[in-house]
């Protein structure tokens, strides 16, 4: 069937293959960019990751602008970064987030990942809010996809057709393969084991309360080393989620996945025996203590062939050390909700997605290539890279270093009508270049604009 052609803005019937964070944000999305919209999800939702998830102000300004109860996700709102030395504990590098919301218009969020996936949930498929519900069918596994038809087959034996399919379908994505990207990955040199902290507990056995900081806390991480301790309070700071990181020769979890039983404590220890005893005594009290495999993922070619196109880990798997997964999942979905909504689509679905992948790929392939960096160098994650005054700051190319302007100054609105007049052939007038303003001065001394 060939794809329509330019005839005006109409309601598309849209299927969204994944019903996690990102499936849920475009369902919001787009149906308050006036379609019908069916999310298909494989599982049922029993075996959701516990584990924090954080929302800069890049993400939260999409939470916000689509009316979702952030309240319902009970954030901690984040207070500053940190970085710890690995022995003693001592902050060494800090990066306040005191005028962040002044400056940049939104909080930074920190969720449990259940909580943030259930408020997304309840906005994408609730009666509330703008557009009809989305429809969620769980227990769909997309197994095929007619690139013809636009008929997308589940294993369970349904078929289904739709005008535009979203994959988002995460990191294993199927959706992936069938619009014929065939990842080029390797197993990180790094590995980590998760684990969660109550609060009540660390204090109960006599240890810091780290939840009165609200901060996103750091232990090691610095040039060259792939130890790291990372914390995240989540769920009104009631949990403490850590990340801990360590070299892949010290315990390969490539083959193991997320939801097997939890691993022994010890093995989450044995890789730090010097590390601040503080922390290591959080660890030792850690539950639910599960391998995250990490692979490193070249970045793809494209986002979307015919009328299907992918978004979020199905897109651009990335490492986890920008905490940027996430918010890169929400603003592909902000993307598609504006290309698909009344000011910006004519009718040309086909022509609207080459526009999100013109959009997307490359902010969401920076981010992926700064947080293979910030793997073995915390200096280049966003905001310790704004710290360049202090005596151990060392990145690797100043003038490339992904920062907090970059992220939160970015306007999408404005990089659609420049990626769009570019398509169609017409000249652009506003004052920005891919979404940022001309003249932004960025800390590393990078003009936006400038020669
Ligand atoms: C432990 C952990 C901690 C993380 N911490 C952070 C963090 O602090 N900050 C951050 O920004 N990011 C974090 N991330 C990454 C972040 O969660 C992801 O980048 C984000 O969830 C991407 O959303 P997604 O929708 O692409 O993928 P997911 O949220 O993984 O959703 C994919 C969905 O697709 C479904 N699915 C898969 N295959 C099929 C199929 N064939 N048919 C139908 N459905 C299918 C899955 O069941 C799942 O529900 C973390 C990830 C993990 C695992």
């Amino acid at each position: 069937m060939a794809a329509p052609q330019a005839t005006g803005w109409r309601k598309l019937n849209i299927g969204v293959v994944g019903g996690g964070i990102g499936g849920m944000s475009v369902a919001i999305a787009l149906r308050r960019a006036g379609h019908d919209v069916t999310i298909y999800e494989r599982s049922d939702y029993a075996g959701e990751v516990g584990a924090s998830v954080s929302c800069a102000a890049n993400g939260t300004r999409w939470l916000h602008e689509w009316e979702v109860d952030v309240a319902k996700g009970d954030p901690v709102v984040l207070k500053k970064l940190i970085n710890r030395d690995w022995k003693t504990g001592e902050p060494i590098s800090v990066y306040s987030l005191d005028d962040y919301e002044e400056r940049w218009g939104y909080v930074y969020n920190m969720f449990h990942r259940q909580y943030m996936h259930a408020m997304l949930k309840e906005s994408a498929i609730g009666e509330d809010g703008k557009g009809t519900p989305a429809k969620l069918l769980v227990n769909h596994k997309c197994k095929e996809i007619d690139l013809q038809t636009n008929t997308i087959t589940f294993e369970n034996g349904v078929s289904v057709n739709h005008d535009l399919i979203v994959g988002a379908d995460g990191i294993g994505s199927a959706v992936r393969g069938i619009i014929g990207i065939h990842p080029v990955r390797k197993p990180a040199e790094q590995q980590c084991l998760h684990c969660n902290v109550m609060t009540e507990d660390a204090v109960k056995a006599g240890l810091v309360n780290y939840s009165e900081n609200a901060a996103l806390e750091y232990w090691g991480g610095q040039e060259g080393k792939w130890d790291k301790i990372v914390l995240s309070p989540c769920n009104g700071g009631k949990l403490l989620s850590y990340y801990c990181f360590f070299p892949r020769d010290q315990g390969d979890y490539t083959n193991q996945a997320w939801g097997a039983e939890d691993r022994p404590v010890e093995e989450l220890l044995n890789p730090y025996p010097q590390l601040d005893r503080q922390v290591f005594g959080h660890l030792a009290i850690g539950k639910e203590i599960q391998p995250w495999r990490l692979w490193i993922h070249d970045p793809y070619p494209y986002m979307h062939k015919s009328r299907v196109c992918i978004l979020g880990d199905a897109g651009h798997p990335m490492m986890p050390h920008q905490s940027q997964g996430a918010c890169m999942a929400i603003e592909d979905a902000a993307a598609l909700g504006i290309l698909f909504s009344p000011a910006y689509f004519d009718g040309n679905i086909e022509e609207s997605l080459t526009v999100y992948t013109d959009v997307r790929l490359p902010r969401a392939t920076r981010v992926q290539a700064a947080a293979a960096k910030a793997a073995y160098n915390i200096n280049e994650r966003i905001g310790f890279s704004n710290n360049k005054d202090l005596p151990f700051y060392k990145v690797e190319d100043a003038k490339k270093v992904l920062t907090i302007e970059e992220m939160n100054a970015y306007d999408m609105h404005r990089d659609i009508e420049e990626k769009l007049a570019s398509l169609k052939g017409s000249q652009y007038a506003g004052k920005f270049i891919c979404g940022l303003p001309i003249g932004l001065e960025l800390p590393n001394g990078i003009i936006i604009g400038a020669a």
